[in-house]
């Protein structure tokens, strides 16, 4: 019908598309499936000898039988636990290697998205697509497409085996089928989404408490804990509502068919004791059957289950998938080749117009030309789109109308990473990663030495401080290491640009107060760093423009003044207005 192939359809293509990522690693998916399939018929064996044992050996009393099946048996008990040893190692390692790449391949999208699409998700949400989502997939692997399988496989051999023995009721054993697979549609139409929403449910949560755990210090300030936890409780109580919807249909479900399946062979040892006591049939044939049939059950529910299972990990790979999905807003165009050589670093915007939503334009119309090596600092209320401005330079996001242009060339005619060579920049509170103070100045130039990381740091006015932390350069900094205050953050910020030794800086002042010993070491770090580089400087403290050659004033996302710090303060427009509320003149 209509409605379940539009279900079907798009279940089919994720489990296509996590099949694809069997492909590298073909000759370790056949092994294992020939394995399992090994098992699956060594398993076919024992019923068979039982058969022999009751009507022959016990029977028609041929003894001289017995030591031979008996070693039959055992020999196949022993080769099938031995192919099921290897079926598993194989079938994990093969499931490990996928999703691992999956992992790897998630990861490696993220990174290339762009900054709006962090902007507008909690990383916990993310991250849980990552980890938990990945996990799910996972078990696609494990019990989902190799039960399936060596389910199926069984079920073919058994019904044959079956109807060797005796058509009738092999047919008879069939008559369950049809209702069977009839709710499994039904259970698969229904679960899915469920655990569509279960996932969803997961990633809310872990986004949340991604959220709580970073804000925590205003919680204990607010002393909202309470307030926290009842949000938490919704959260965690929705997540286990939705597990329990899916739970419920599988109550009914699962113990509904294993009751056709036994009602099955009830009908079966009904019609086929009739049969014995005909002479239609021996009795060995009757249990050997009845054995078989048992047999048969156990893949079909077995099929029933791995469906479930493979229903919550359909869900989950679609979240992966989503993200693989994703095209960035920001991209390099087709073709874009990178100069050879480093740029000289003269930037002009033109006509440059942005904004983040539609109806608020951030950015109305900016053009200014800045030479190669040329000091400006950017100037402006807050909000007035000083900081929006150089982002585009970097392009976190792309203008929506206008141009900028590095040395005659527009950027996004460049290739992304090479722009991005370009500029180093340093923000208000810079980042720094769980790792040593070595491993974050590493990160401006991945190869530089002992020698080039010290004399980095020295002219970042930064040896001082590191030499003096308790393992010097290999102290372990960030969340979980020594904290750093933000001026001595700022300097470590300023020594990886200038081991990055990009033509362009961007400077973001910070707006933290800064006692003036700190802000005079700043200020050196920052003359060593811009020394002949093209250098944008957002300024916050107006007593710091000293040293720019020149000072760009932003109002309302319109460029408004241009010129040297004496000649704005005597033009008395709004920079003249910003100097005199700073110090009060
Ligand atoms: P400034 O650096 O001059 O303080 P910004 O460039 O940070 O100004 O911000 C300019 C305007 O754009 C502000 O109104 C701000 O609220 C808005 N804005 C900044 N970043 C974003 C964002 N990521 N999404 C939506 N609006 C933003």
């Amino acid at each position: 019908t209509q409605f379940d192939a539009c279900l079907v359809e798009p279940l089919v293509k994720s489990l296509l598309r996590v099949l694809l990522y069997l492909r590298p690693h073909r000759a370790l998916a056949i092994t294992t499936l020939v394995c399992a399939a090994c098992a699956t018929a060594m398993e076919l064996v024992p019923p068979w000898v039982i058969k022999i044992i009751i009507d022959d050996v016990i029977q028609a009393k041929q003894t001289s039988l017995l030591p031979w099946v008996i070693g039959l048996l055992v020999g196949a008990h022993v080769l099938k636990n031995m192919f099921a040893s290897l079926r598993i190692r194989l079938n994990n390692q093969l499931e490990q290697t996928v999703v691992h790449d999956l992992r790897r391949h998630i990861f490696s999208a993220l990174q290339h998205l762009s900054i709006t699409y962090f902007e507008n998700r909690s990383t916990g949400e993310i991250m849980s697509r990552v980890t938990n989502d990945t996990e799910h997939v996972e078990r696609i692997f494990i019990d989902g497409l190799e039960g399936m399988l060596t389910a199926s496989l069984t079920l073919l051999g058994i019904t044959g085996l079956l109807f060797m023995l005796n058509w009738k009721l092999a047919v008879l054993s069939l008559l369950p089928i049809p209702l069977l697979a009839l709710s499994a549609s039904w259970f698969t139409s229904r679960v899915h989404g469920y655990y569509r929403e279960t996932r969803q449910s997961a990633a809310e949560l872990n986004g949340y408490l991604q959220d709580a755990l970073s804000g925590i210090r205003e919680t204990m300030g607010f002393g909202r804990q309470g307030h926290e936890q009842a949000r938490f409780d919704r959260l965690s109580q929705a997540y286990s509502e939705k597990n329990l919807q899916a739970m419920v249909l599988w109550s009914i479900y699962s113990p509904g068919m294993i009751l056709v399946a036994a009602l099955g062979t009830v009908l079966i040892l009904w019609y086929g004791a009739g049969e014995v006591m005909e002479g239609h049939l021996t009795l060995g044939e009757l249990v050997l059957f009845l054995s078989y049939l048992a047999m048969f059950y156990v893949p079909i529910n077995q099929i029933h289950s791995v469906n479930h299972m493979l229903q919550h990990a359909l869900a989950a790979s679609e979240r992966v998938f989503e993200v693989l999905d994703t095209i960035p807003d920001v991209a390099d165009r087709p073709r874009v080749a990178a100069p050879v050589h480093r740029a000289h670093g003269a930037v002009r915007f033109d006509q440059v117009q942005f904004h983040y939503r539609p109806d608020v334009p951030v950015l109305r119309g900016v053009s200014v030309a800045v030479p190669a090596g040329e000091r400006v600092a950017l100037v402006g209320m807050s909000g007035a789109g000083k900081s929006t401005l150089l982002k585009l330079l970097m392009r976190f996001y792309d203008v929506t109308d206008g141009v900028i242009v590095i040395d005659g060339k527009d950027i996004r005619d460049l290739p992304i990473a090479y722009l991005r060579q370009q500029i180093g920049f340093v923000q208000q509170e810079p980042f720094l990663f769980n790792g040593t103070v070595k491993d974050n100045l590493l990160y401006g130039d991945l190869n530089a030495d002992q020698n080039r990381l010290e004399s980095a740091a020295r002219a970042a006015r930064a040896h001082e401080f590191i030499a003096a932390l308790p393992e010097g350069y290999d102290t372990w900094i960030g969340e979980r290491g020594v904290k750093l205050s933000v001026g001595q953050k700022q300097r470590v910020s300023i020594a990886r640009a200038l081991l990055k030794d990009p033509p362009i800086v961007i400077f973001d002042e910070a707006t933290s107060n800064i006692d003036t010993e700190t802000e005079v070491k700043i200020r050196e770090a920052l003359n060593e760093l811009t020394t002949g580089r093209t250098t944008f400087i957002i300024a916050h403290r107006l007593s710091t423009l000293h040293d720019v050659d020149r000072i760009i004033v932003l109002d309302n996302g319109r460029l408004v003044e241009d010129g040297r710090h004496d000649e704005l303060v005597s033009r008395g427009g709004v920079y003249a207005g910003l100097y005199e509320a700073q110090f009060q003149v």
